[in-house]
């Protein structure tokens, strides 16, 4: 069982209007009253596009944030993908740091931000709304090969039903398709993040892939290696930043990058004679 001295980093996804912020409010309230303290961190590299943000949430969170085991940062972070890793990896240390035990990451939408938050994160949660076929189509592409723990929100009321569907057509899809992780195979449960049904469930389910992953002794080794990742995303993306801005690279870049366009250059050529050209100046 994962306890107070240990940390816990989550990945938590979905589409707008899933009921992420309510899921949180829920289950953080839900561990805050365990004697967890719980940090709430946005990741969207999105907004860098539309100057959007997705948390003005905050106040979706009303109950967490004012819990004196709870902190949530309001602004999410924006930015090129490898300084919105540094950012949310610096502030994951950070939060540990000083004592928050339960990290939950939260970000929405499709591709690289989930890619990026599975990277930093033990476990991966989709969070689905209670919908049939079709709509299930677009969240299944893709994110199934990420996904550790589904969970279907809004399993109340009139929509229980259609939920507990959804539910039997994740764990259908769940049976095609190479596992990520060949100690865990993905759950799905449902919730009610309103009513708040259920997600203890959902930390119960938690626990368990904690279980599994520490029986295994893979926790460790997962942080260690995706720690390895984020450093060569970053050196990456300076090396390309650097590059770019290299006098001499810039100086042959329109050429050279005509020549590629017309043919006459193969683009391997063209990379060669930039790379020469940056490696020169150095
Ligand atoms: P987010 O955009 O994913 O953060 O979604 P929100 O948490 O803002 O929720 C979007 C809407 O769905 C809000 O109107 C919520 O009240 C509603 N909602 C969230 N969770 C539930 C739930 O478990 N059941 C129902 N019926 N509605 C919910």
């Amino acid at each position: 069982m994962m306890n107070l001295f240990r940390t816990f980093r989550v990945g938590i996804s979905g589409p707008p209007g899933v009921g992420k912020s309510t899921f949180i409010e829920a289950l953080g309230t839900f561990l805050c009253q365990k004697d967890f303290r719980v940090a709430v961190l946005a990741v969207d590299p999105s907004s860098a596009r539309t100057g959007g943000s997705i948390l003005g949430d905050v106040t979706r969170m009303d109950e967490l944030t004012k819990h004196k085991n709870a902190f949530v940062r309001g602004s999410p972070s924006r930015g090129t993908l490898g300084g919105v890793t540094r950012s949310t990896t610096d502030a994951i240390a950070l939060c540990e740091t000083f004592g928050y035990n339960v990290i939950l990451v939260e970000t929405v939408g499709v591709g690289q931000s989930e890619t990026m938050v599975e990277g930093m994160t033990d476990v991966f949660l989709l969070l689905s709304p209670p919908a049939g076929g079709d709509e299930l189509q677009g969240i299944k592409k893709g994110i199934m090969e990420l996904v550790d723990i589904i969970v279907v929100n809004k399993a109340d009321g009139e929509l229980l039903p259609i939920a507990k569907r959804a539910a039997a057509d994740y764990k259908a899809a769940l049976h095609f398709g190479t596992p990520k992780n060949p100690l865990w195979v993905p759950q799905v449960r449902i919730c009610s993040a309103r009513t708040k049904d259920n997600v203890a469930e959902v930390w119960k389910t938690m626990n368990q892939y904690w279980e599994q992953m520490e029986k295994e002794g893979v926790m460790e080794s997962k942080r260690k290696s995706q720690r390895k990742a984020w450093m060569w995303r970053m050196v990456q993306e300076e090396l390309v930043k650097r590059f770019e801005r290299n006098p001499r690279v810039q100086s042959t870049l329109i050429e050279v990058q005509r020549e590629v366009e017309e043919g006459r250059l193969t683009a391997g050529l063209a990379a060669d004679l930039l790379m020469d050209s940056f490696g020169a100046s150095q």
